[in-house]
């Protein structure tokens, strides 16, 4: 019933020449992954070659970032209709890097999430807690508290067309993988999160992704697990060979 989604986030790497070659290749070998949904997250200035060069293929495009106002005074910023306007489907929201390094809060990541669903724009909710926080028994707290104030007044209708990905801060680009029954705990917390919330039904048909230090040798331990419905790779993306070789655990999963 949820569909494996395996996306990758680019960050702040490649060069025009380089996504969109990179882009093509994951869409030219598409076919080894069938039933996964691929997605590939470019920086912003390369967003329009690369949904340009993956027009019409199973490869989907997103952001890794946006603003919440949909047009306006705000230098810098990029809205969800601009997002859409050239063919942008997703966008990664509250990603680790952007809560702790550029100071994200819940309250900024809802005002985003609202926006980007109000617009058309799947968003990819991001949730995760730091090691101080695992380690002091804390986790449950924080991912309860993130999905909160993440998701604060998103509709029943709204949160069906939304992804959360569950990337524990400190298993993003340190190598350090969560173990699968660590994420498979996390995951199925949230699924309870989004029964109490909206229904057993509409919880049953969120996909979560787990992201953090997701390679092909590992990825099929963490598919296997029933709550985790994908992946939200950040290094292991920017090798075509490694980013299907992940997808491919998606079709052993599904
Ligand atoms: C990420 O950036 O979302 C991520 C999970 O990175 P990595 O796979 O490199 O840990």
């Amino acid at each position: 019933m949820r569909r494996t989604l395996i996306a990758g986030n680019w960050k702040m790497n490649l060069d025009r020449a380089g996504s969109v070659a990179l882009a093509r290749a994951v869409a030219e070998r598409s076919g080894e992954v069938p039933d996964v949904d691929l997605l590939v997250c470019p920086p912003s200035v390369y967003l329009l070659p690369v949904a340009e060069a993956v027009a019409g293929t199973r490869v989907a495009v997103g952001a890794q970032n946006m603003y919440h106002e949909p047009s306006g005074a705000y230098t810098g910023e990029t809205s969800a209709a601009m997002l859409l306007d050239v063919g942008v489907a997703f966008v990664i929201l509250g990603h680790s890097e952007r809560r702790h390094i550029l100071g994200e809060t819940d309250a900024d990541v809802n005002q985003k999430t609202r926006a980007a669903l109000a617009e058309g724009l799947v968003p990819i909710v991001c949730v995760g807690e730091l090691l101080e926080e695992r380690e002091a028994g804390h986790t449950a707290d924080v991912i309860r508290r993130q999905f909160h104030g993440s998701l604060a007044d998103v509709s029943a209708d709204e949160i069906q067309r939304s992804v959360i990905a569950y990337e524990p801060v400190w298993a993003i680009g340190t190598g350090k993988v969560a173990t699968p029954e660590q994420a498979e705990q996390v995951h199925a917390d949230l699924r309870s999160l989004l029964a109490e919330r909206y229904n057993d039904r509409i919880a049953g048909s969120v996909r979560i992704l787990y992201g953090g230090s997701v390679k092909p040798g590992n990825a099929d331990a963490l598919l296997a697990q029933p709550n985790i419905d994908g992946a939200l790779v950040g290094g292991a993306s920017l090798k075509v060979d490694d980013f299907l070789g992940i997808a491919a655990a998606g079709i052993h999963a599904a």
